[in-house]
């Protein structure tokens, strides 16, 4: 199976629930951002150049809980802003794993190893000294930290952690292979630290999964390439979605890349022409998403856009009409449910409700369309039934090939791929050697929008945020 059977017929089980009540509309999953501090500043993010946040700007963890309750989603995706970095991250997790429901922690990957060697100081017996020995073997973990795990003392023993479990998956960000992740992320050794963070979960025994945003110059037979080299990683599934044009995202990138956003963001016909291959990627790949969605996104269906089935609540709470556009913010599930005029949005027969959704294919408004059967279309089910109860596909074995175009490089630092690529093929930088035209270039960059600032990407208050990575990399020294 592609999706492991129980948490599927707790899906299953929601959804037929709710047909037959009759439901109009309820939720399938709720994306939880707790805080939109983030430790990166990639250039298609509009969460971070949306939102000015600080410290101050968290949602409490007992209203995460709460809403959470209230939306029923059976899945919740906490994410950001970067979800490790919230302070309560380990009891939000447990606390919606106990309230039963799937948890996806979406991450860029950069604090997960340091929260999977918090399990292992707080669970360490003899037992797990072969995983511990094959992760110093494999330099996940340092030899130190080996022994700090080993000699972990009470606070440690005490401390509530993310443990593995079927109900719970490392969704991690990997938008291309190590150039383009580490420019579209606009840092270099983060591609680096994902492919670390998984093999550690791995080897763990944590699900883990990627999340993977399409651009106009990302290359497809580098998408390609990006599965077969995360499925040697035995990643238990893949969501792909295309990118989508954040107003805030587009005047960051003219006002600090000098870069228009035609340049980097796709068309519905540029998308579909991206995803032409969708369908054989969902043969050879565990990609999460129905196939009706894939079809979607291939350009061979229509759908209507279902945003108010993955719900977004955030510091300003729940976000109207969807993840990616901003009319308003409400109190309650019920209330946007009710309040929000749904029709005025989404594409229908190829006409844009909203001119902000004329581009916009992405999951969170589509991929649920396919699952509730919205335009459905005879043997719809049962494409999907047989999708998800077919075989796994098999892991790719990874090749020294593989491996080597896995590992290509790192970015310019400038976050765009036309730069970069301009970079790598010009006469120069053969000249030099690309390695001197790859090195970042360490330059303080402003995210001011309008002439306003907006603060530094995701930080508001820098310092503050500072305070809080420091408490993340060392808990004792930061306190
Ligand atoms: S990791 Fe990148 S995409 Fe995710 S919240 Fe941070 S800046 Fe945005
Ligand atoms: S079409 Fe896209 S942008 Fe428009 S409401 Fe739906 S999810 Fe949001």
């Amino acid at each position: 199976m592609r999706f492991p059977f129980a948490l599927t017929v707790k899906i299953a089980r929601h959804i037929i629930k709710h047909k037959l009540a009759r439901t109009p509309k309820f939720a399938m999953v709720l994306q939880l951002e707790p805080l939109h501090t983030c430790n990166l500043t990639c250039t298609g993010c509009g969460r971070i150049r949306e939102y000015s946040t600080n410290l101050k700007d968290m949602v409490p963890l007992e209203k995460c809980l709460t809403v959470a309750e209230e939306c029923e989603a059976p899945m919740v995706s906490i994410c950001g802003g970067e979800p490790l970095i919230y302070p309560k991250i380990e009891e939000l997790v447990n606390g919606v794993l106990a309230q039963g429901r799937i948890v996806y922690i979406c991450t860029n990957g950069v604090f997960m190893r340091k929260k999977m060697r918090d399990y292992m100081a707080a669970v360490y017996s003899p037992e797990m000294e072969p995983r511990l020995q094959e992760l110093v073997k494999q330099d996940l973990v340092t030899g130190k930290e080996a022994e700090q795990i080993r000699k972990s003392d009470a606070a440690a023993r005490s401390k509530v952690v993310i443990r593995p479990t079927q109900w719970m998956y490392w969704n991690v960000h990997v938008d291309g292979l190590e150039f383009t992740h580490d420019l579209i992320v606009e840092r270099e050794g983060v591609f680096k630290e994902c492919v670390a963070a998984i093999k550690m979960a791995k080897i763990l025994g944590y699900q883990t999964a990627t999340n993977t945003t399409v651009y106009k110059e990302t290359d497809v037979q580098e998408l390609d390439d990006m599965f077969a080299y995360l499925s040697s990683l035995n990643v238990d599934g893949h969501t792909i979605s295309p990118g989508y044009e954040y107003d805030a995202a587009k005047k960051d990138m003219v006002k600090r890349l000098g870069k228009q956003p035609e340049d980097f963001f796709l068309t519905r016909k540029m998308t579909r022409q991206k995803f032409a291959k969708i369908q054989e990627w969902g043969e050879k790949f565990t990609i999460f998403g129905t196939p009706v969605y894939q079809e979607f996104l291939a350009g061979k269906r229509e759908l209507t856009c279902t945003a108010w089935a993955i719900p977004t609540y955030n510091v300003k709470g729940w976000k109207a009409p969807c993840y990616l556009m901003t009319d308003g913010h409400y109190d309650g599930y019920r209330e946007m449910l009710e309040k929000v005029q749904w029709d005025k949005y989404g594409v229908v027969d190829g006409v844009a409700r909203d001119p902000r959704c004329e581009n916009c294919m992405v999951h969170c408004g589509y991929d649920p369309s396919g699952a509730l059967g919205t335009n459905y279309q005879r043997g719809d089910n049962w494409k999907n039934f047989r999708y998800n109860f077919g075989t796994k596909p098999k892991p790719y074995q990874a090749t020294i090939e593989l491996t080597r175009r896995a590992f290509n490089g790192v970015s310019i630092g400038k976050g765009h791929l036309a730069e970069a690529k301009a970079a790598i093929n010009s006469p120069r930088a053969a000249m030099n050697g690309a390695q001197s035209v790859f090195q970042r270039r360490e330059e303080p960059h402003d995210h001011s929008v309008n002439g306003e600032s907006n603060g530094v990407c995701g930080s508001g208050d820098t310092s503050q945020r500072d305070q809080l990575l420091a408490k993340i990399a060392d808990p004792k020294r930061a306190e």
